[in-house]
């Protein structure tokens, strides 16, 4: 058998499969390696896609004809708009997943996939020569030739399970980790690799719940899809929507988990990496909130054919005998049968700083990195980085410049902008805040932004485009105040009329917020000199968050521009500051 590719992928989780598709349907001949077959996009932690300014890139990825939205529509359970009592700006969609399902249904779509090759096995090195990626060397001694890589690794590079004080390797709980990689990466490539680590929940059974303590959290009743090409109505009525529900910790669960801190393995120094500072560890949030007596625990169905009920909030690396008490001593669980405990893993990544805004290397070419092997952590965040990396390596391999993201088009961009420019130092996700143009990235309009540059790069269909043109044109005309003669739903189906007057409702209503939004988003730029007073009290600044105020307070910036250039420091943040010395400075005046 011939071994030769355009592209090779390794991995095949939530960047890896948007890579391969990418790749592929850009013409390309791909290959995608992955450890284990059966676990295609596997979502080892809470079977949920979108949410708070994730939900907006899932858009967005769907926008330039990638593959994670339409996927969620038909694996999705329950679908909501989060912060659909604020601004249309801030509101970003959210679908809890049938966990098995989502995987079938990708694995499905690579496995159809014209000029796409899927291979069970584990990638040992790279072959680079003279700073060039050659292709890679796999388990069983063979070498792929490809004229580019792509690496979406995920936890598995080196990746150590802990239980308490139990540990062992693993990429995934009964999944083995990639020993080899490593080692190439470092001497063969020249990157510099990082620990970070990550947790968990315990699953249990639903029957052992008593749901009648618990408050119910149903879906939307008028559902939204993630994908633009998903025909909302024939979809809905498809649809069965599952419940989830809300119970809380409590002093009795506090002090079990309090008691037995040093037990943990977030604390017992095996894992002394950082973990995601928004995703906290339940041992973490009642360390870092002692004055708390309770934290909300979300109990989400994992699957239809599945009694597996995750337990969104308990992340822990607690022994199994704490999990089990710490479960029963919340409202409703207090009978709960424990399926699958809890654990925290560790894995090397490699830090940011040394790949360019295309996800190449800096020191290899024609080598790409997307996904949490760049010190990310979620599904939706993997999957914009293995999508922007996949489409980047097709368009290197075609001789074709690299597609670069705004941070005024896009979420995906600003991810690729912070990680590529700030680094990290512990595992980074997405919000709103990040955003300063968040007025203008909304998730309504993923399409308007982003579709003209699916379709320059091939991944949206001519005929796809076509209809979106006729969407827009339609979106014009209303909002020119052209309303006569409009189209039918038929007409502009997957797009609707009810959509074409929405969207011209929320441009209206945001116009003149977007201008100052603009406004202050250049005056940002221009205050980049702007001295801060070396004692400057930054708790003066209530709206600050207390990571910020330490963050500012450790790193005592001079200027503006180099409070922003702080890791873990927002835009939003900035502006705040930014606001409070020009009111200072005209009060002295
Ligand atoms: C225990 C745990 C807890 C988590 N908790 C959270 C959380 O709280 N919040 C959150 O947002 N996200 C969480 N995640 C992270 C989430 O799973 C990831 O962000 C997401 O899956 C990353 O996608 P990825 O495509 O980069 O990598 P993964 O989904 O990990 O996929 C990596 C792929 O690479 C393959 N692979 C790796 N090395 C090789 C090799 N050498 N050769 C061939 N194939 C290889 C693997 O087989 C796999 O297919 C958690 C993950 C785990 C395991």
């Amino acid at each position: 058998m011939e071994r030769k590719y355009k592209v090779v992928i390794v991995g095949a989780g939530h960047a890896g499969c948007e890579a391969s598709l990418a790749c592929a349907r850009m013409g390309l001949k791909t290959l995608v390696i992955t450890l284990n077959v059966d676990s295609i996009a596997k979502m080892p932690c809470n079977p949920a896609v979108g949410g708070i300014a994730k939900g907006q890139m899932v858009r967005e990825i769907d926008a330039m004809g990638g593959e994670m939205g339409q996927t969620t529509d038909y694996a999705g359970l329950q679908f909501k708009i989060l912060n659909s009592s604020r601004g249309p700006a801030v509101w970003s969609p959210r679908a809890q997943c049938d966990k098995e399902l989502y995987s079938v249904l990708m694995s499905k779509s690579l496995q159809n996939q014209q000029n796409l090759e899927i291979l069970q096995s584990e990638v040992t090195s790279l072959i680079v020569k003279n700073g060039k990626v050659y292709g890679v060397k796999i388990l069983t001694g063979e070498t792929i030739e490809a004229d580019a890589v792509v690496l979406t690794t995920g936890t598995f590079l080196k990746g150590t399970i802990y239980l308490g004080k139990m540990h062992f390797d693993g990429g995934r709980f009964n999944e083995r980790s990639a020993s080899y990689l490593s080692k190439s990466l470092a001497e063969d490539c020249g990157l510099v690799l990082g620990r970070f680590k990550t947790t968990t929940t315990p699953r249990i059974n639903s029957r052992s719940i008593d749901y009648s303590k618990m408050t119910e959290q149903s879906g939307d009743e008028k559902p939204m899809p993630f994908s633009h090409f998903t025909k909302v109505e024939e979809w809905r009525k498809k649809l069965k929507q599952l419940s989830c529900w809300l119970t809380y910790t409590n002093t009795k669960t506090h002090k079990i988990v309090g008691d037995n801190l040093e037990l943990s393995s977030i604390n017992i120094g095996e894992v002394n990496s950082k973990s995601p500072r928004y995703c906290p560890a339940i041992e973490e949030k009642i360390e870092r909130y002692p004055e708390k007596t309770s934290h909300h625990i979300f109990v989400e169905p994992e699957g239809y054919n599945t009694n597996e009920i995750y337990l969104n909030g308990l992340y822990t690396g607690l022994p199994f005998d704490l999990q089990k008490q710490m479960i029963n001593s919340i409202a409703g669980l207090e009978n709960a049968k424990v399926i699958r405990y809890g654990y925290a893993i560790e894995y090397d990544y490699s830090n940011p700083l040394q790949i360019k805004k295309s996800l190449e290397t800096k020191t290899v070419e024609n080598l790409f990195l997307g996904g949490q092997i760049n010190g990310t952590t979620g599904y939706e965040e993997a999957a914009s980085q293995g999508f922007v990396a996949g489409v980047n390596a097709g368009l290197k391999v075609s001789g074709k410049a690299p597609l670069i993201l705004g941070r005024n088009e896009s979420y995906i961009g600003i991810l690729i902008d912070d990680i590529t420019t700030k680094g990290m130092d512990e595992p980074y996700r997405m919000f709103t805040s990040r955003a300063e143009y968040r007025l203008s990235i909304r998730n309504d309009n993923a399409d308007l932004r982003l579709m003209d540059i699916g379709h320059s790069i091939g991944l949206i269909s001519d005929k796809a485009y076509k209809k979106f043109e006729f969407y827009r044109k339609v979106l014009t005309n209303i909002y020119e105040g052209n309303a006569e003669n409009l189209p039918s739903d038929e007409e502009l189906s997957p797009w609707s009329l009810e959509k074409a007057q929405e969207e011209v409702y929320i441009r209206k209503k945001y116009e003149g917020y977007i201008e100052i939004q603009d406004k202050m988003a250049n005056k940002m730029k221009k205050n980049k000199d702007r001295r801060i007073p070396e004692d400057f009290d930054y708790n003066k600044l209530e709206s600050l968050s207390a990571e910020t105020k330490q963050r500012l307070f450790e790193v005592c910036p001079q200027t503006i521009g180099q409070a922003s250039e702080i890791r873990a420091i927002k835009p939003s943040d900035i502006a705040i500051l930014t606001v409070y010395l020009e009111k200072q400075k005209k009060e002295k005046k």
